[in-house]
């Protein structure tokens, strides 16, 4: 049976990569800097995840140091429209029947998700994502910090706000995917494994899939 409703994470999960490293490799292409910046985006990475800094001071920090503008994220949504994960690319009929009752929670962007899903129909308005702030040269100087999605724990307060009823279920490759049922309302939790296997994850998975087709498979259609 399907649930009521699946929450798909989107780096690693729907697509093979990571959108904001491919956004960084992008920006800093022909950037002198280009190891250092990778390098000191990284570490405020790390410091957001850790508390150092608040997620999204961290968030912005990085921002300000892809100096991407908005051809670069154009370029990047080139990239991301053609590494959709194989058995999500395969499923895209099955994802397609069930829209309404799927949901895209992400750390990434919004302007970066919606076009890479557009050919599973999933609606704008179920798509939970950061949002890029741009001045009037079309740079990136930021995020949006009112988003829910910029905070730590930005899943979990985003999920509950959406107070979703009935049996939900999360695919993710990632911890955070996994807090939706450890600190949310999610009731089952898969870790995804096409792109990365994460142990941490795997451990508190109630399941594992190795592609969507084992979700397909276990729900019965
Ligand atoms: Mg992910």
């Amino acid at each position: 049976m399907f649930p009521d409703h699946l929450i798909i994470d989107f780096d690693s999960t729907i697509i093979t990569k990571e959108s904001l490293d491919e956004l960084a490799h992008i920006a800093l292409k022909d950037h002198p800097e280009k190891e250092n910046r990778l390098q000191k985006i990284e570490s405020l990475t790390q410091a957001g995840m850790v508390g150092e800094i608040t997620f999204d001071e961290s968030l912005s920090q990085r921002m300000a140091l892809l100096n991407a503008d908005r051809s670069d994220v154009e370029m990047a949504i080139g990239q991301l429209v053609k590494s959709i994960t194989p058995s999500f690319a395969k499923n895209a009929e099955f994802i397609r029947k069930y829209k309404e009752n799927i949901w895209i929670i992400s750390g990434g962007f919004r302007e970066m998700i919606i076009p890479v899903v557009a050919p599973f129909e999933i609606h704008e308005t179920h798509v939970f994502a950061n949002e890029f702030i741009y001045d009037e040269a079309q740079k990136i100087i930021g995020v949006d910090s009112n988003n829910p999605m910029a905070k730590a724990g930005g899943k979990v307060l985003q999920v509950n706000a959406m107070e979703l009823e009935g049996e939900i279920h999360v695919i993710g490759d990632g911890y955070t995917d996994y807090e939706l049922k450890a600190n949310g309302p999610a009731s089952r939790f898969f870790a995804f494994t096409e792109n990365v296997k994460r142990k941490n994850v795997c451990s508190h998975a109630d399941g594992i899939l190795n592609n969507f087709d084992d979700y397909i498979r276990m729900t019965g259609d």
